[in-house]
């Protein structure tokens, strides 16, 4: 069954506008998976100027799969598959490619080869099931993948370009990197995105808009026009700076100058215009500094110490982290004096100062930062109720200690305090 518009190659290769993207897989209809692909295909697409229309799930199913490339061929210049160019029985991406276009499926006599000698470099013969990925539909070429068996797929149509990928995004991503290069991006008939992503720590989303709004919306008007989105999650305020313009070098510039005035007005807050996490952020500032960072956990159970080694590299910069969450631990772990948590209590000033202290000196750090705090649901009380968090940076000669009455369940009041530590070190370490 043939869709659309016969192939008419005399008027390729066709300019690139518009684009859609079929993310390919059962498993992504299930509550278990989501589709991550399409994200590093649109932040692709956007730097090249092809505007993404729309993005479709299709389950294994080779109808529904055709349907879905045939409805995107309508609509888009551009159709991106991602999935189900494996060898097995349920990878049926390069099967509807051939069903929509009307075409026989091909063994690539190259393709096997190189799917044998990649078998024979482990020293294992290749599965028979393992041809099916050298099947080409006819018309189509192979788009290498140095890094798994799958290859992708490029076709190209008089009423669409139609690029099918592997799903492992490590071997996605630098497929289509290479064919964003190669073959779109010189046929983009549109105009790239420029983007900076500015984030502020412990603002409200309102009192960051007060004082950026002002800033930002003249520059709706400026030529090139900037378009800014500002989107909050815990203890955290994006502001996403984008411009679309032919003049990319313009562009930059415009969106550089936006983004040194929103940094100047709301700093100290601001600790990146280049969408930066905290926890890459700080990692940096610890590497620049040459650093060692410990932590002292309570209410956050290691939150921060998980969330600081996410960041690859961090072993030159964290040095670890202990959870003191019985107050035992916080004596015999980070050497809290009794007297302090029988006067104080564990959630107060002294005590988060002394286990920050503590871990500094146990861990032999340059600086570090205790957490303590109530996170609910039970356990609050009329001086301290749930939500008061003690945050207590220490080292460097300097200390950052504070009383935070955070809002929300316990996991939101964890959240806040892990950014509210990561941003105390940051500003312990600037003296900010
Ligand atoms: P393989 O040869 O590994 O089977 P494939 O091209 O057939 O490759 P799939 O079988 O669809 O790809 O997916 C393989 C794996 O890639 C999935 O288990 C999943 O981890 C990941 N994956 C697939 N699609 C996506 C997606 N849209 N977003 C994120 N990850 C994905
Ligand atoms: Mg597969």
């Amino acid at each position: 069954m043939a869709h659309g518009v016969s192939t008419t190659y005399d008027s390729l290769p066709r300019p690139l506008s518009t684009a859609a993207v079929i993310a390919v897989g059962s498993e992504l209809l299930t509550p278990f998976r989501t589709d991550t692909n399409s994200l590093a295909i649109t932040s692709r697409l956007d730097a090249a100027g092809i505007r993404l229309l729309y993005k479709a799930v299709a389950r294994d199913s080779i109808a529904d799969i055709t349907r879905a490339i045939a409805d995107a061929a309508a609509r888009a210049d551009l159709v991106i598959i991602s999935g189900g160019l494996g060898p097995t029985a349920d990878d049926l991406t390069r099967d509807a490619i051939a069903a929509f276009a009307g075409v026989a499926l091909v063994e690539d006599p190259a393709l096997v080869a190189a799917l044998q000698a990649r078998f024979a470099a482990r020293g294992i013969a290749m599965p028979e099931i393992n041809r099916r990925q050298a099947m080409v539909p006819e018309g189509a070429r192979p788009l290498a993948n140095p890094l798994g068996s799958a290859p992708g797929l490029l076709l190209e149509r008089a009423d669409a370009t139609i690029a099918a990928l592997p799903g492992p995004s490590r071997e996605l991503v630098p497929m289509f990197d290479a064919l964003v290069e190669s073959t779109l991006a010189p046929r983009s008939a549109g105009t790239p995105l420029v983007r900076r992503v500015l984030k502020i720590s412990l603002r409200a989303e309102s009192a960051v808009d007060e004082i950026a709004a002002p800033i930002y919306l003249p520059y709706e008007q400026h030529d090139p026009p900037i378009e800014t989105t500002i989107l909050a999650a815990p203890g955290l305020v994006e502001l996403h700076l984008q411009c679309r313009t032919a003049d990319t070098a313009a562009g930059q510039r415009a969106v550089d100058a936006l983004a040194g005035e929103l940094e100047a007005a709301l700093a100290p807050a601001c600790f990146t215009r280049d969408g930066l996490n905290p926890e890459e952020a700080l990692g940096a500032l610890l590497g620049a500094r040459g650093l060692w960072m410990a932590t002292a956990e309570s209410c956050t159970g290691g939150i921060v110490a998980a969330t600081m080694t996410d960041v690859a590299g961090s072993s030159a910069y964290f040095r670890g982290g202990i959870v003191a969450y019985d107050n035992a631990v916080k004596m015999s772990a980070l050497g809290v004096p009794e007297d302090l948590l029988r006067a104080h209590g564990a959630v107060s000033e002294p005590v988060a100062r002394a286990m920050a202290d503590g871990a500094r000196l146990h861990l032999r750090a340059d600086v570090a930062v205790a957490i303590t705090g109530i996170a609910g649901p039970a356990g609050g009380s009329d001086a301290k109720p749930v939500g008061t968090v003690v945050v207590a940076a220490t080292g460097l000669d300097r200390e950052r200690v504070r009383t935070f009455r955070f809002i929300g369940d316990r996991a939101l009041v964890r959240a806040q305090s892990a950014q509210a530590a990561l941003d105390a070190v940051r500003r312990l370490i600037l003296d900010l």
